[in-house]
């Protein structure tokens, strides 16, 4: 069933922390809090423009949700839970810090029918997290988690984010065999970009801090994507959306707008490669219409590799018939 998020921000203000990529006046500083009847407001309208059968989640963004004052946060579940035991909703969705997490705060997101919790992580390697200020190490993320599972009410998601400051592919893929031992349910992939007015954009101006470059953070996050898949881990965000905050214009490091794309891209072009290797010869790709662009790649760059580096021709044909792709040799 798709899904629909409905989503709350709730701008974490006050936040003590100062996370190197983190530049808390843009987080802060151009929201304000919705009043309670906008709140509700909204989630009416979005639910009643939903026409056929959807699973609808209210998702608190913006921050550290648990971080905020207990009072408000319970207020704002409220809201959330009312929707919940009336049927009109399927979910309630929040993220937050793995060390804003204890046994009374779980006690009553239970209490309030909170069904999903993300945990910020970024990485399990504690040089790189203490070197981007995240103020937690990773044993407090594996207790976090843990204690969540524990409950058996709360579906579990790790949000990591490679090519962090001192960090590397090879730290960045341990990281994520570490985050896929904690079995969470689903994460998000989130390369490291720089905003200005950060401690990672001071460290990039005075050449202390390198960004992978696309094709690196690419590289990475396929890594990644392969041990979350192998792990049975539902990735389901690879790169931050376009916002008016986050885009070309206004971040530097790995930044592109299908970002996403190009990792499953550069996945499918592995998986097909394994085949090519063994063979050697020109070869169509059969494939579902939802996956040619991504088995084609961006500027049909999938083509062009097999042809540059094997001297051979990559066609790219549709079957719907098909839910998977699979190769023919000449
Ligand atoms: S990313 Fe770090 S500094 Fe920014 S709001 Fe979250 S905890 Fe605070």
């Amino acid at each position: 069933m798709k899904h629909i998020n409905i989503p709350i921000f709730v701008p974490h203000e006050g936040c003590p922390h100062d996370c190197s990529f983190c530049n808390q006046k843009r987080i802060t500083g151009i929201t304000r809090r919705e009043s309670e009847n906008e709140i509700k407001n909204r989630i009416e309208n979005i639910i009643n423009s939903v026409k056929d059968e959807r699973y609808i989640e209210i998702a608190f963004f913006g921050g550290s949700f648990t971080g905020i004052e207990e009072a408000r946060q319970k207020k704002l579940l409220s809201i959330a839970a009312e929707y919940l035991e009336k049927g009109k909703i399927n979910g309630i969705r929040l993220s937050t810090r793995p060390d804003y997490i204890s046994a009374h705060i779980l006690n009553y997101l239970e209490d309030y029918g909170v069904s999903d919790i993300e945990l910020g992580v970024q990485s399990m390697d504690d040089e790189v997290l203490l070197a981007n200020n995240r103020g937690h190490d990773a044993h407090c993320v594996a207790e976090a988690s843990t204690l969540i599972k524990s409950y058996g009410a709360f579906r579990l998601g790790l949000q990591q984010m490679p090519g962090l400051y001192m960090s590397n592919p090879e730290k960045d893929i341990i990281s994520a065999k570490k985050i896929a031992e904690l079995k969470p349910d689903n994460t998000r992939i989130y390369p490291t970009i720089i905003l200005e007015n950060t401690r990672l954009y001071d460290l990039y101006i005075h050449n202390e801090y390198e960004p992978y470059s696309l094709e690196k953070a690419v590289f990475v996050s396929g890594e990644i994507y392969k041990i979350c898949m192998q792990s049975g881990i539902n990735v389901i965000r690879i790169g931050l959306q376009s916002t008016d905050i986050v885009n070309e214009k206004k971040v530097y490091g790995p930044y592109h707008s299908s970002f996403g794309e190009l990792v499953l891209s550069r996945v499918l072009r592995d998986e097909i490669e394994v085949e090519v290797e063994k063979n050697r010869r020109n070869f169509t790709v059969f494939a579902p219409r939802n996956m040619i662009s991504k088995v084609t790649g961006n500027k049909k760059s999938n083509i062009l590799y097999f042809k540059e580096k094997y001297a051979i021709k990559m066609k790219v044909c549709e079957d719907n018939k098909l839910c998977n792709f699979f190769v023919t040799f000449d």
